[in-house]
């Protein structure tokens, strides 16, 4: 049976990645997102860095003995970037810790191998702790910061950034203190080793993708589903549900529940007057004037056409000053944005203790029985409605 060599371990690598790389986009379909196509660019320049690395086991005579390996690392530290951009896109920002500590290191490796471009070892060891250190902070932007709730995927790609890295690490230790490794592309056992890990770890790393790509797209569709198109607040439907959770918690720990309806005054003359399109940014302003006055355990939401809603555990005296606010910033902001004045009208429904069987129904058919009274005594205002138990 013939011995297995470097080139020939290097060679299998490569297709593979280059496979996969063709495969990817071709399965993935054209009109993939941008965390996708980053994590396309990671194969496709990991397959790159590998036929590199092929190359330069063939060429080993300066130039190219120099100028192909520091090729690879290149390319290897610059797959490594687009996949942290992938996480990113899929994830929302990572701690800034780590994406600094990526950016370095993806900077140190390249730069301290033509730094030590004369010392075959100690570049190889050089690049080897700074490409693993950088598949080290990957894992770790997989798993942290732990915003939404951690999926498999992530810790799979956390377990394979740590196994490459320790595989990387060990390299650069054993490059540096023996002699079985001296130069990239050397016959050695530490590179047969480190040639088995690596398909292991993409196949690892490609399901991992593959999860996080369909999870996350099915995570935005469940968030469009909750949110309306127009102002980017919660919908209808979202309010329901999260409203039936903050009942049962202003239940469970005794706190008071306000449901605030607003309406816009007199909507239908500014449509008339200055057109459907500014019509929209009036109602993009007043979302964003009630997502600003509102905290994170609060809802905003749109409830239909010129109607918003809010729901909070406040009294009826915070309700009072949070429609102050809501009121001057709101004028001001229309004023200097749309050249007019914009005004609302709002019912509020308070609870001050939440019983068992009141209904967020209930709450809503008060809340605009108020609006409708405060629409009544003349716009501009909000009229409060209390709710209790009727014995
Ligand atoms: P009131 O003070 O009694 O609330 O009067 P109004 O004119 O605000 O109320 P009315 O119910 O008569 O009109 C509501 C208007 O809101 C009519 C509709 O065209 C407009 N509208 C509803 N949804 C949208 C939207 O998404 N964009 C725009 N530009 N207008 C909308
Ligand atoms: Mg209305
Ligand atoms: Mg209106």
């Amino acid at each position: 049976m013939p011995a297995l060599d470097f080139f020939s371990m290097t060679a299998v690598v490569a297709v593979n990645l280059l496979a996969i790389a063709v495969a990817l986009p071709w399965s993935m379909g054209h009109q993939v997102d941008a965390p996708a196509r980053h994590a396309q660019r990671f194969f496709m320049l990991q397959g790159l860095a590998w036929i590199l690395i092929l190359a330069a086991s063939r060429l080993p005579v300066r130039p190219w003995l120099d100028l192909l390996p520091f090729l690879a690392a290149s390319a290897a530290v610059w797959a490594l970037w687009q996949l942290s951009r992938a996480l990113t896109g899929w994830l929302g920002p990572r701690a800034p810790l780590l994406e600094r500590g990526l950016m370095l290191l993806c900077i140190a490796g390249p730069l301290g191998f033509v730094v030590l471009i004369d010392h075959l070892s100690y570049r190889l060891a050089w690049f080897s702790l700074c490409h693993g250190l950088c598949v080290a902070l990957m894992g770790c932007m997989a798993l942290y910061p732990k915003k939404r709730v951690a999926r498999a995927w992530r810790y799979l790609m956390f377990g394979i950034g740590m196994l490459m890295a320790a595989s990387l690490v060990t390299r650069s230790v054993l490059t540096l203190h023996t002699s079985w490794l001296p130069f990239f592309t050397a016959e050695s056992p530490v590179n047969h080793g480190f040639a088995l890990v690596a398909p292991f770890c993409n196949t690892l790393l490609l399901i991992a993708i593959l999860v996080a790509w369909r999870d996350e797209a099915n995570q935005k569709l469940r968030d469009l589903a909750l949110q309306d198109a127009l102002t980017g607040l919660a919908n209808r439907r979202c309010l329901e549900n999260q409203g039936r959770l903050m009942l049962r918690r202003a239940m469970r720990e005794r706190l008071p529940l306000s449901l605030v309806m607003l309406d816009l005054d007199y909507f239908k003359g500014v449509n008339d007057r200055y057109g459907h399109a500014v019509g929209d940014q009036a109602l993009q302003l007043l979302a964003r004037t009630l997502q600003k006055q509102t905290r994170g355990d609060e809802i905003a939401a749109r409830w239909g056409g010129e109607e918003f809603c809010l729901l909070l555990h406040a009294g009826p005296d915070e309700v009072q000053a949070l429609c102050m606010r809501l009121k001057s910033t709101l004028v001001l902001g229309s004023r200097l944005e749309l050249d007019f004045e914009l005004y609302f009208s709002a019912g509020c429904a308070h609870a001050e203790c939440v019983w068992e069987g009141l209904t967020l129904e209930q709450m809503l058919l008060q809340a605009d029985k108020a609006l409708y009274q405060a629409k009544h005594l003349g716009r501009g205002r909000w009229e409060t409605v209390s709710m209790r138990l009727s014995a």
